[in-house]
């Protein structure tokens, strides 16, 4: 943007500022390039940026896209929970709505932009950011809480709404949640819609499954697929963005598998952080204690579960949290203990691995992985945890 810099120039600001050796005595010219320069980090500073941690890969393919108009008319976002897959589709919404964007990103300032922005003040994984506020030209739907499915009602609605014109005479985007959870028939009415891409409607499915989803629906879609974020992407994300003790970065980073916006949960959410930890406890002391303490221990868990799909969400969440411990268990017997992902357990897990030989230790961690199965298999949550309680 300036010429070829040689010379700094201190201005009245403090601010350096580049000016080429022909001007360098001129301060006129001086003060007007700092005045501008004061103006581009005021913009810069507005500008907002892709709020995902990793996935860089998603960031460059659709701000590419953006950038040369190269949409398509449905995309699917698919990968583990936590990745961030709902809020950047619904920073990708963002882009395209504003009526300012440049170089792939909002504005940030534009009308368009400030609907969005309403909970944007809030940590970006928070669910009111990814529900994209009150825009009249963004639709999201997800599964309801308690329901198996998204019914075909909801895609009726859906559909119907993003069939009505823009407010604005912009892009109409729909977001699907939980797209993984349509019904056959929710599916089958929405394909229709994909077969026939109306002009400025964009369609994004967040699933987490991609399995799940009727085959005529992928290849109607462009597939982005979320991976987890590496340990030490996250660990400086929490000491660089959220000023998290180094401590407590290394301990959170490692507890969240390679999900960022678990691990921000995990240091934002104290009752959340705590529930975890009971999880971790309950599975440590089943080894102190015998049978009839085991089941009790999982009565008292299971019980704030629930009934319906919600406790199957629940128990498998703790049954991924015992395999955690089960594989860190491992590696302790193995001698690594640098690889455990459960260092704030270590001395617990130490005391329960001296009770455990090798072959316990596999016999634990084939249990859970069946319990593991038997949960998707929509066995009773319950009667899966006092399974595991009983073979250990
Ligand atoms: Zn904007």
């Amino acid at each position: 943007m300036f010429p070829a810099p040689s010379k700094y120039f201190l201005c009245k600001n403090r601010l350096n500022v580049i000016i080429p050796s022909t001007c360098a005595e001129n301060n006129n010219l001086a003060f007007l390039i700092c005045s501008c320069y004061n103006e581009i980090m005021e913009e810069e500073k507005k500008k907002l940026s892709w709020p995902l941690v990793g996935n860089g890969h998603i960031i460059d393919f659709l701000s590419g896209s953006v950038k040369n108009n190269n949409l398509a008319h449905t995309y699917i976002f698919h990968g583990p929970d936590n990745l961030g897959k709902t809020t950047a589709a619904n920073f990708f919404a963002q882009i395209l709505l504003c009526h300012r964007n440049s170089e792939g990103l909002p504005c940030g300032e534009c009308s368009s932009c400030k609907k969005f922005s309403v909970n944007a003040n809030k940590t970006e994984y928070k669910e009111e950011y990814s529900l994209g506020g009150a825009h009249g030209d963004l639709y999201l739907i997800k599964k309801e809480k308690d329901k198996k499915n998204i019914s075909i009602g909801q895609i009726r609605e859906f559909i119907r709404k993003l069939g009505m014109s823009s407010f604005l005479n912009s892009y109409k985007i729909g977001i699907i949640k939980h797209a993984d959870s349509l019904s056959i028939e929710a599916a089958n009415a929405l394909l229709k819609t994909l077969e026939e891409p109306q002009k400025k409607v964009i369609i994004i499915l967040v699933a987490t499954d991609i399995g799940a989803l009727p085959a005529t629906v992928v290849s109607r879609g462009q597939v982005l697929k979320f991976n987890p974020v590496g340990f030490d992407v996250i660990y400086d994300y929490l000491i660089k963005e959220r000023s998290v003790s180094r401590s407590a970065a290394k301990n959170f980073s490692r507890i969240c598998l390679g999900r960022p916006a678990l691990a921000v949960k995990f240091f934002e959410d104290k009752e959340f952080y705590d529930n975890y930890l009971k999880r971790v406890n309950v599975f440590l002391n089943f080894l102190n204690q015998d049978i009839n303490g085991r089941l009790q221990s999982v009565e008292e868990l299971a019980a704030p579960c629930g009934a319906g799909p919600e406790a199957a969400v629940s128990v498998g969440r703790i049954l991924e949290i015992w395999l955690g411990l089960s594989r860190d268990l491992l590696l302790l017997e193995f001698n690594h203990a640098e690889l455990i992902q459960h260092e704030i357990a270590l001395k617990e897990l130490m005391a329960a691995k001296a009770k455990l030989n090798l072959e316990n230790l596999l016999n634990l961690t084939v249990a859970l992985r069946q319990a593991d199965k038997y949960i998707k298999a929509n066995v009773s949550p319950k009667l899966v945890l006092e399974r595991v309680a009983v073979s250990i």
